[in-house]
């Protein structure tokens, strides 16, 4: 068995300077890490093919997804967002990030392959419909989403975030829409602050600074697993954000390797009681290189396992 590993050189292109933390080297960190552990092995790579404007507009406005084309610069950086900000190859990556999910759901649901992990930036999980945040300019994986729910006529999918910050944008996206069980585990009090109490598809999960491997466990096995169970989904999507690791100094969590390999096995488990394993992995954060590297390796050995 193997696993679809799909990316892009734009991805790496994408550079706003200034010591950014979502950066380039987030994406050599991965790669290095899979050739050193073997698992480049376990691997099909793909390049991602770029998602076109209809394929956005499934998740995002057109008036924010042709504002984001029209304030594309040729030279120079534009701010979206406090955090946030577009240079001269930032649209393209972000078309590929997007496109990534979309092939990955292609891959899924087509038999071609039972598991797909998009290793692009930027990342996607605080784009809301109508607005960029958080370092993201596209929903990533809800545009992946909208694709299997739109193209293949899925009911039911779950999308599992495990980010240390709170998956806003997604939340938006699918706020109204019953076909989509969202989960998310975040820090809290934390950005992006203002998190409301979701709704019976929304199963939003704060954790308190300090969270460690048990604590998180604990609750992802009290809050979420009976109800992802009860869903019984068609595909499993998942925001892998690994900035709640301790050695990542974006948050305050205390997780580590383990912990990304116990949720990943959990979700296998009920990827492969509930539909065939598909499972549909996209990065979000994750800013300690290093550990971001062994982290997503782990992720990456369950999802196969
Ligand atoms: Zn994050």
């Amino acid at each position: 068995m193997s696993l679809l590993f799909i990316s892009h050189p734009k991805c790496s292109e994408h550079d706003v300077g200034n010591e950014h933390p979502e950066c380039p080297e987030r994406l050599d960190a991965i790669n290095d890490r899979l050739i050193a552990s073997g698992m480049e092995f376990s691997v099909v790579r793909q390049q991602a093919i770029a998602a076109d404007r209809t394929q956005l507009y499934r998740a995002h406005s057109p008036e924010y997804v042709d504002r984001v084309f029209a304030l594309s610069p040729e030279s120079g950086q534009v701010q979206m967002d406090p955090d946030t900000q577009m240079m001269p190859h930032s649209l393209e990556a972000a078309l590929y990030a997007a496109g990534a999910n979309i092939q990955a759901v292609d891959a899924v649901l087509s038999g071609e392959m039972s598991q797909a992990f998009c290793a692009v930036r930027p990342p996607g999980h605080h784009a809301e419909r109508d607005k960029a945040m958080g370092f993201c300019l596209f929903n990533n994986i809800a545009v992946g989403a909208m694709h299997a729910l739109h193209q293949y006529g899925l009911k039911r999918i779950a999308i599992v975030d495990f980010d240390v910050h709170h998956g806003n944008g997604t939340e938006n996206i699918f706020f109204n829409d019953q076909r989509v069980l969202f989960c998310s585990s975040y820090e809290y009090p934390f950005y992006p602050y203002n998190v409301g109490p979701g709704n019976e598809h929304i199963l939003n999960l704060p954790l308190p600074a300090g969270t460690d491997s048990e604590a998180f466990q604990q609750a992802i096995q009290d809050r979420w697993l009976d109800k992802l169970d009860a869903f019984a989904p068609e595909l499993i999507m998942i925001s892998a954000g690994f900035d709640a690791h301790f050695e990542d100094d974006m948050a305050h969590f205390k997780l580590v390797e383990t912990d990304y390999h116990w949720i990943t096995s959990q979700l296998k488990a009920l990827a492969n009681k509930h539909c065939q394993g598909r499972m549909v992995s996209t990065l979000e954060g994750g800013y300690a290189l290093s550990a971001l590297g062994r982290s997503v390796i782990v992720h990456l050995k369950a999802m196969l396992d």
